[in-house]
This record gives C-alpha cells, sequence and structure tokens, in this order.
C-alpha cells in the first residue's frame, strides 16, 4: 500500500457527505458520530489506522464486514481491486450505496446480510476489515481469507475490544497479533451477538 496515496485519498474525502444533515457540523472531529440506527461512523484517526493494519494492495480482493456509512468503503475501493461489502441494516446500506455511486465507484459489490458468515461465494479475500465488534473471530471469516492475507477486527465484550491483526501465510497458518483496544457497536448474527 503506498502510504502517501492512502494520506491524500484520506484527507480529500469529505467525511461530511456520508453523515446526516443535522450532525453534519460534527464531521471534523475525531470522534464516532451517529449515523442513525443505533450506529456509527467511526473515528477518522482509527479508520486510518485500520486502513494501515489492513494494508490493501493496488489488486487486493477486499471484503468488508459492516458497511455503515460507506466511509471507510470508499477508502478500501480507493486502495483496491475490488470491494465486496455487507451490512445487515438495509436501510444503512441504501443510503451508502448512493453515496459511492456518486463518487463514481465500480468496484464496490453490495450486499445486505449477516457479514458474521462473510460472503463465500466470492472468497477468498486477500483483506477482509470488521468494522464491528466480534464476540469471537468467527471461523467463517479465516477459512474466507486467502494463503498470504490479513484481517482486522476488533473482538471482545461490548465495551472494550482488542484490536487484532490476523495474517495467514501461504501455508495457511493463522497469526494474530493484538494492537489496541477500541471501542465498537456490536458484530450481530449468527457468528457475532445475538440479535
Ligand atoms: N465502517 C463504517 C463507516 O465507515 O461508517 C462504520 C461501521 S459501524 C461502526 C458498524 C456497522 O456494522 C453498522 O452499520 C452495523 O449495522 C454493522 N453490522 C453489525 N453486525 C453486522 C453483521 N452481522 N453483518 C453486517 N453488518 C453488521
Amino acid at each position: 500500500m503506498d502510504q502517501q496515496e492512502l494520506e491524500a485519498y484520506f484527507c480529500s474525502l469529505d467525511r461530511s457527505f456520508f453523515i446526516d444533515s443535522d450532525i453534519k457540523k460534527c464531521a471534523a472531529l475525531d470522534r464516532p458520530l451517529p449515523i442513525g440506527f443505533g450506529q456509527t461512523i467511526s473515528q477518522p484517526s482509527l479508520v486510518r489506522e485500520m486502513t494501515r493494519l489492513l494494508a490493501p494492495e493496488k489488486d487486493s480482493k477486499g471484503l468488508e464486514i459492516g458497511t455503515g456509512s460507506g466511509f471507510q468503503t470508499a477508502i478500501l475501493a480507493k486502495m483496491s481491486a475490488k470491494v465486496f461489502t455487507v451490512e445487515r441494516i438495509e436501510e444503512l446500506m441504501e443510503k451508502a450505496k448512493k453515496r459511492l455511486e456518486a463518487l463514481k465507484f465500480s468496484n464496490i459489490c453490495f450486499k445486505v446480510g449477516d457479514g458474521s458468515k462473510g460472503w463465500p461465494e466470492y472468497a477468498p479475500y486477500d483483506r477482509i476489515m470488521v468494522t464491528a465488534a466480534a464476540r469471537v473471530v468467527p471461523d467463517e471469516l479465516v477459512s474466507q481469507l486467502a494463503a498470504g492475507g490479513r484481517m482486522v477486527i476488533p473482538v471482545g465484550p461490548p465495551d472494550l475490544q482488542e484490536l487484532q491483526l490476523i495474517t495467514k501465510t501461504d501455508d495457511g497458518a493463522i497469526h494474530t497479533n493484538t494492537v489496541e483496544m477500541v471501542r465498537f457497536v456490536e458484530l450481530k448474527g449468527q457468528y457475532g451477538w445475538t440479535e
């Protein structure tokens, strides 16, 4: 990943475009902000850090779980060949899709559904970004990660989670590094927290 390109795109992306009008004035704050349905757009510094850890490449096929506002999706799509993104709340997905289409992205596939199961039809993925807090790392996501791939995922109870970087070696061995403590909304679903 070209770090300078990430920085340049990150700075050029108007976060206020991804949030509703009543809180647009708060877009410049380095804080999570509400996007409706009890969900949040993550704080910019954390989006940047998670993207840096994921290290998408120009030829990467990525899977994102938790489309939310579409802000992180835009960054992944800019840095990757193709992005598959899954969101469980249809209304959020519809808004995110409209925004990303307005930005002229043509390398994103959208799905409304339970991302704790991944998106097996298009696996394996070189990169997997999970932007909601998993109870445990879903085996389904690990099995959909390509050899040589990287996954970034917050894991732990609702109040505080470990941000984990999971890598799969070319021979299929899994390595897990805890990077920092974070706080995300829950990953719901079959392999997440109960609805
Ligand atoms: N990355 C997003 C952004 O830039 O706006 C923020 C994501 S928000 C912190 C987490 C999102 O994960 C929410 O929109 C929530 O609905 C979604 N989510 C939670 N569980 C999910 C699941 N099982 N499948 C798909 N999306 C899920």
